[in-house]
């Protein structure tokens, strides 16, 4: 290792979580989300990974995001989940980026936006069926569909998708999945009865796509199974493999005395005469700093638990009887096939989801892609 801690990704991870979730989705498209640097793993490298493993689309969540990916030269059609006011849409129209319209001032914008770009807006209209988040309801999305297709007709937009999210797909069973299925077809239905003729119709994430066959509708939009990590804990992996894994190399190893206080506020004390690593790595770099005595790390093919404060940039771990040498690597998290902990592990441990693990990891630790993929 060149470097005091990296992200390794593995893109051929990627690829193959893609196939799986394409066979799940008998027949529909897979939009990959590689919104947030692809939930930590990289926009472009994971991008083309998920194309490579038969992603027909790519969603966002910011236009920024969208631009990255066409300035990076990748023309496939990529979605803008979230819509804000003020921002460049006549960028958007010109590179051919899909828009997610939730609201008709947005839309107003958008049309404006396409009327200085000289050609039509592809927009997918947001409905909100219970999340209440983005999108509208009731009167405010026949509203928004009557506004969206008058556009369409004089040529400034084409409706091109429609779409919602769910609230509580990671719960199987759970009373609004039902609910937002059926306002969702509900309000496909006014669209449609309106004249809408769309390409794409999407609801399901990453659980629904794997749990819920009834709202694959034309095309899924998973994102934290295409990093291999479950959606639905409680349901196991579904033969997903994580992508990432989280390495460090030790930047020090020394012997200390028993009692020794570690790190700020001396919250560890070595119980008898020990060595001790210091790892190059902390929450600088995205390491949660309530992981502090808490979070575990694979060091010399033992777990070993994080000795007292995670510090900004370094953390120390109690090497018991054992020594490692400076720059012996440990790992953080991985897929787990070597005794390391996963992200879903350090996950639990914090009462948090797997997604914030993978995606805080800072812009400090570079990512790098052993093995290239396809
Ligand atoms: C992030 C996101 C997803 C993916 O969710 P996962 O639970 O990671 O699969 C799908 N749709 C939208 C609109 C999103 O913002």
């Amino acid at each position: 290792m060149r470097v005091p801690a990296e992200a390794r990704v593995d893109l051929d991870a990627i690829g193959d979580n893609i196939g799986l979730l394409r066979e799940r989705a008998g027949g529909a498209e897979v939009m990959a989300m590689v919104k947030a640097e692809a939930y930590g793993h990289g926009l472009v490298e994971a991008a083309g990974a998920a194309l490579a493993g038969g992603a027909s689309w790519l969603g966002v969540a910011k236009l920024a995001e969208a631009l990255r990916l066409r300035a990076a030269g990748v023309t496939v059609r990529t979605l803008v989940c979230l819509g804000v006011p003020g921002e460049p849409y006549e960028d958007a129209v010109a590179r051919d980026v899909d828009l997610t319209v939730g609201a008709v001032w947005l839309l107003d914008e958008i049309v404006r936006a396409a009327e200085r770009a000289g050609r039509p807006a592809r927009i997918h209209l947001k409905a909100d069926t219970g999340m209440s988040r983005g999108g509208v309801r009731g009167r405010d999305w026949e509203a928004l569909v009557d506004a969206a297709l008058k556009a369409e007709a004089e040529g400034q937009v084409r409706v091109a998708g429609v779409m919602s999210h769910f609230a509580c797909a990671d719960e199987p069973g759970h009373p609004s999945i039902a609910a937002q299925l059926g306002a969702f077809t509900e309000m496909l239905g006014y669209a449609e009865k309106a004249g809408a003729r769309f390409e794409v119709r999407h609801i399901a994430n990453s659980a629904a796509a794997l749990t819920l066959p009834e709202a694959r509708f034309d095309l899924v939009r998973p994102g934290i199974a295409a990093y291999g990590l479950t959606p639905v804990p409680a349901a196991g992996t579904f033969g997903l493999r994580p992508a990432m894994t989280l390495v460090a190399a030790a930047a020090l190893v020394k012997r200390v005395p028993a009692g020794s206080g570690v790190s700020y506020g001396h919250t560890y004390h070595t119980e008898r005469d020990t060595t001790l690593a210091v790892v190059p790595a902390g929450y600088g770099d995205g390491i949660p700093r309530h992981g502090s005595n808490l979070l575990q790390v694979l060091a010399g093919g033992r777990r070993r638990t994080i000795a007292g404060r995670v510090c900004m940039d370094q953390f120390v771990i109690d090497l018991g009887g054992d020594t490692l040498a400076a720059g012996d690597e440990i790992v953080l998290f991985g897929p787990g096939d070597r005794g390391e902990p996963t992200a879903q592990e350090w996950a639990e441990a914090l009462g948090t989801i797997s997604y914030e693990i993978v995606t805080r990891i800072g812009s400090r630790v570079p990512r790098t892609y052993p093995g290239g993929g396809r």
